[in-house]
């Protein structure tokens, strides 16, 4: 009998916090299980791929502003499924919802650590780290997003190709070029990415999921050197599920 069929209490409405794949397939399965969600969106890229059901979109206005909208839209539960480096909202969520006694889930997909290569990669505490590892005459494919680029200016006379789902709205510097993309990247695409580029060094942060996984088998099979951050640790910051159906228990059982 899957969660859908089984007669369980109805947690009461739901904000889901998202900007993830996993998070859209979430807000199918609750609004598929007549769960009152709604999904919320930071309003960062431009056409987001919207969830099922209700969506909001844009800042709370940090955690007054969260404890405002939880108020205002009797919020019963709220489950993080924000992308595992999207730090500020996670802690903004765990500190609001402890404000106003109301349950928090976090819904984070597992990290590349368990990958077959990860002992092979040099793995970062952060941005920074990432950037001081990077040889000096390296040609570096750098995918860990629009917000982070400050982290890694010292790269700035080298050959840098920098993936980001928009153009970026300032000025790279002469020796990068921009990439503009949207995932998911499968192995195929990102070979030939990596081969036109003569890229050595890939640089990533340790999202995880399948979506974005394909630059990292292309590393293996070009002897591409790879980097990558590390994730933010959120251990005993709220109850955490990998995957819809634990979600599901979590939130009616
Ligand atoms: P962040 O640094 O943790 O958040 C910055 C601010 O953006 C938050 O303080 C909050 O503003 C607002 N915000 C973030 N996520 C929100 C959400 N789901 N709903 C409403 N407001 C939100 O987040 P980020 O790293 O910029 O990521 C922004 C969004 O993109 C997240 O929803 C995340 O899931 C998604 N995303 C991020 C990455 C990544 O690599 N970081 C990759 C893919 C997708 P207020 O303080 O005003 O409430």
């Amino acid at each position: 009998m899957s969660f859908s069929q089984m007669q369980l209490p109805r947690p009461g409405r739901v904000l889901l916090l998202g900007g993830t794949a996993e998070a859209r397939s979430l807000a199918a399965r609750l609004v598929e299980d007549g769960i009152a969600v709604i999904s919320s969106l930071a309003g960062r890229v431009n056409r987001p791929a919207l969830p099922c059901g209700e969506v909001r979109i844009g800042g709370f206005g940090g955690i007054d502003g969260l404890i405002d909208f939880l108020r205002a839209d009797r919020i019963e539960y709220v489950v993080d499924a924000t992308h595992p480096f999207a730090s500020q909202i996670s802690a903004t969520a765990v500190t609001a919802c402890a404000r106003v006694a109301i349950p928090l889930l976090r819904y984070e997909r597992p990290g590349w650590i368990s990958h077959p290569d990860a002992a092979m990669w040099t793995w970062a505490p952060d941005h920074l780290a990432a950037a001081a590892a990077v040889a000096p005459d390296a040609r570096v494919l750098l995918t860990t997003g629009r917000q982070t680029l400050g982290d890694f200016k010292i790269l700035a006379d080298r050959a840098v190709f920098v993936r980001l789902v928009d153009q970026p709205a300032f000025s790279l510097p002469p020796t990068w070029s921009p990439i503009v993309a949207r995932g998911p990247y499968d192995l195929v695409a990102e070979r030939v990415l990596m081969q036109e580029h003569r890229v050595d060094t890939l640089i990533t942060k340790d999202s995880g999921g399948a979506m974005t996984a394909g630059k990292l088998d292309a590393a293996r099979e070009l002897s591409v050197r790879v980097i990558v951050v590390r994730r933010p640790d959120y251990a005993d910051s709220a109850p955490t599920v990998r995957t819809n159906d634990e979600a599901l228990a979590a939130l009616t059982g």
